[in-house]
Parts: C-alpha cells; sequence; structure tokens
C-alpha cells in the first residue's frame, strides 16, 4: 500500500475529457489496492493563457516538480494554429514543461489490441504482432535550438544541435528496453545528410559495445517511414531524435488503429509526464465521442513507470482488452461490424472500463 500525489494536468480541448477518465481509473485502481492517491489541478496551454496570459504558469510547473507523476492531456486552440504570428501559443507551455522538468525521453508503446485488426487502415496479416517501443529524444534538436528571421523576414532558420551527452543518455535508456524485450534496437537517423545524425550514429555505435546481447541496425529515417508501414512486425525497440520521433510515431499510430489508443510516457531525473500522444482535437472537442483509451493507457504506464506498481498497471491494460473483446467502440475505433448499441462515447467508455477494473 503506497501514498502518491498526482497531478492532473488536463490542458485544452479533448484533453479535459479524457484526462478525466483517466483520473477515474486512477481512483479506481488506489481503491482496490488499498493505494492512496491524492490529487491536485494545474493549468497548461490555451487555458493557461486565457487566465494568466502565461501557457505554462511558475504555480503549474512547482506543483509539477512537488507530484509524484503528471497525468496529462493536450494543448492547443485552432485560435494559434491559424495564427503563426501569435507570439505566445500553447504549445510553448508544452515545450517549457519537458525542459523545465529535464523529459529526455518520450516512451510510445505500440501496441495493437488483437480486437482492432480490422480498425486500422494497413492490412490485418501485415500488422498481427506488431509490438514496438518508441524512444523519441524530447529536450533538443531542431524544436529547441536558435530559431528567427532575417533578410526583413523572407528567411527563417531552425537550428537542429545535438549533444553527445543527450544522445547518449536517450540511447542508454532504449538500450536497457531492448534488453527487456527481444534485443533489437533500430537507431534512425539521417546519418548521409546531417551532422547531428552522424554525431546520434556514433554515439549509438559507442554505446552498442556496452550492450553486445543486444542487436543494433541504424536506419535512415526515410527508409523507416516506408519499413514501418511495410513492414512493422521487424521492429522491436526504436530510438530516434525528437522531429523524426515527433513524426513516425503520428504515423505508426496507425498500427494501432487510432490516435485515441495511443499512451506516452515522458521521463527524466524528475517527474514523469504520462499523456495521450493526440492532440486537443478541437474537431470534436465538446462532443463527447473523444476516446478515453489512450488516456486510461497512459495511466497504466504511469503506474508502471513512476510507481513501480506492475500488477496495477496489467490490470488496467487487461479491462482495456476485456472492453475490447466484448465489442465496445469508441467512433473513432468503430468499424462495419460494430453493433450501434456498442459505439460508446467517452463517459461510457471510460465506465466500461471501471466496469471491468
Ligand atoms: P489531434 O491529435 O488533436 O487530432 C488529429 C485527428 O485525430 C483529429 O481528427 C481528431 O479528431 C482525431 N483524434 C485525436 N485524438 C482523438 C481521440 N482521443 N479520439 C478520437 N479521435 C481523436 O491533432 P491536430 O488536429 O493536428 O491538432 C489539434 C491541436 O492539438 C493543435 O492545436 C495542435 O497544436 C495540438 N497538438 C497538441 C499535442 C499535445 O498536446 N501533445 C499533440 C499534437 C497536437
Amino acid at each position: 500500500m503506497a501514498t502518491k500525489h498526482i497531478l492532473i494536468v488536463p490542458g485544452d480541448g479533448i484533453g479535459q475529457e479524457v484526462t478525466a477518465v483517466g483520473k477515474k481509473v486512477l481512483d479506481s485502481i488506489a481503491l482496490k489496492f488499498g493505494h492512496t492517491f491524492t490529487y491536485d489541478e494545474a493549468l497548461i496551454g490555451h487555458i493557461a493563457i486565457e487566465a494568466t496570459g502565461n501557457p505554462l504558469p511558475d504555480e503549474s510547473l512547482e506543483k509539477m516538480r512537488h507530484s509524484d507523476a503528471v497525468l496529462f492531456g493536450a494543448v492547443g486552440h485552432p485560435k494559434y494554429d491559424n495564427d503563426p504570428s501569435a507570439k505566445v501559443r500553447p504549445e510553448q507551455g508544452l515545450l517549457k514543461m519537458r525542459k523545465e522538468l529535464g523529459l529526455y525521453a518520450n516512451l510510445r508503446p505500440i501496441k495493437l489490441f488483437d480486437e482492432l485488426l480490422s480498425a486500422s487502415s494497413i492490412k490485418p496479416e501485415i500488422l498481427k504482432g506488431a509490438d514496438i517501443l518508441f524512444f523519441r529524444e524530447l529536450t533538443g534538436d531542431i524544436y529547441f535550438g536558435e530559431k528567427g528571421r532575417k533578410n526583413d523576414g523572407d528567411t527563417a532558420y531552425d537550428v537542429a544541435e545535438y549533444s553527445r551527452y543527450e544522445v547518449e543518455r536517450i540511447g542508454r535508456k532504449a538500450f536497457e528496453a531492448a534488453r527487456t524485450r527481444k534485443k533489437k534496437l533500430c537507431s534512425v537517423d539521417k546519418a548521409n545528410v546531417l551532422e547531428t545524425s552522424r554525431l546520434w550514429r556514433e554515439v549509438i555505435q559507442k554505446l552498442a559495445l556496452e550492450y553486445p546481447d543486444v542487436t543494433v541496425e541504424h536506419q535512415f529515417v526515410d527508409s523507416t517511414a516506408m519499413m514501418l508501414i511495410k513492414d512493422p512486425c521487424r521492429f522491436d525497440v526504436v530510438v530516434t531524435a525528437n522531429l523524426f520521433g515527433d513524426i513516425l510515431t503520428d504515423e505508426a499510430s496507425q498500427i494501432a488503429g487510432s490516435m485515441g489508443m495511443l499512451a506516452s510516457a515522458s521521463i527524466g531525473d524528475g517527474t514523469g509526464v504520462y499523456e495521450p500522444i493526440h492532440g486537443s482535437a478541437h474537431d470534436i472537442t465538446g462532443k463527447g465521442i473523444a476516446n478515453p483509451l489512450a488516456s486510461i493507457l497512459s495511466a497504466a504506464l504511469l503506474l508502471d513507470i513512476s510507481f513501480g506498481m506492475k500488477e496495477e498497471s496489467a490490470l488496467v491494460i487487461n479491462a482495456v482488452d476485456q472492453v475490447l473483446k466484448q465489442g465496445f467502440r469508441t467512433i473513432d475505433i468503430a468499424d462495419a461490424n460494430t453493433a450501434p448499441e456498442n459505439i460508446l462515447g467517452t463517459a461510457a467508455m471510460g465506465e466500461a472500463v471501471l466496469k471491468f477494473l
């Protein structure tokens, strides 16, 4: 029996809707296993800008630092998406949170629940058995380098930068994870063109000497994008830089059927942050149809990684599996075989998972 303090940071759009469900699942686990989970809430993103003028107020950051884990939703608002000139933006809150908390490793497990084989746009026979763990570097690369305009604003630049230290610490996490799985690591770069990628490859090659039991392959990002769709089962653990990881994991979400199914963990030296990989999805906000399973699976990752509660985490994943086996679907993962009465909204899908828990 443990006592833990969890910060709930729903953010914007459907972040509010799905995080409420993720929290209920944590509550249910605490009750079942006799743990005491205490909660607080904090603002980030558009909602924080509206309230304070700041996408990540100091108060939110302090609360994050003093929590055992953070369950996060999403940030973003169409107002900013259509206004590239806006100086204060929701995603600045997200990037600042990652930087300030030192969240340098983003783990994205891509595992297809068998029941969703037909929900993907990829052929079932290609997908069956796909199980990939992505390690995306999260606090370096072109996202955090110098950026600006020159020539009276007619030329723009974003500088990509990586240090040996940054590559080594994410590489080590990926090697360690590969050891606990199929002992296969694919390091993705663009070493034929980019200097940052040549450093990346050099560091991973050197690290490989320390992990002789892990088979390492180096692959260019463009061919990886192709192979993910052609033969997803060939991958086990994949490690890559921030920008490549951002794009490849969205692509890989189609292996799992929907963005609404994928959870992620951002970890570093302090508090871990757990979040769905999807954004604030304003096209469906307020309709009560968002898939909450990614938030529920994020709660499962939180229990496992930050609290070491393996049994509790497995129970949550099993409950999701059971609900899918019973034929329940949210609209994004429904197909022609789904009975109309089995298509559930956000809250009802949450209740279905709670019932199995
Ligand atoms: P998105 O992930 O919000 O949505 C992409 C598509 O997937 C939409 O059609 C949406 O309806 C659908 N979708 C996403 N999550 C779903 C769920 N749980 N259930 C059912 N359908 C779901 O990406 P976008 O449309 O490119 O961006 C919308 C906003 O989110 C933007 O402002 C963007 O900046 C922001 N964003 C934030 C994050 C984050 O907070 N980590 C990540 C990506 C995008």
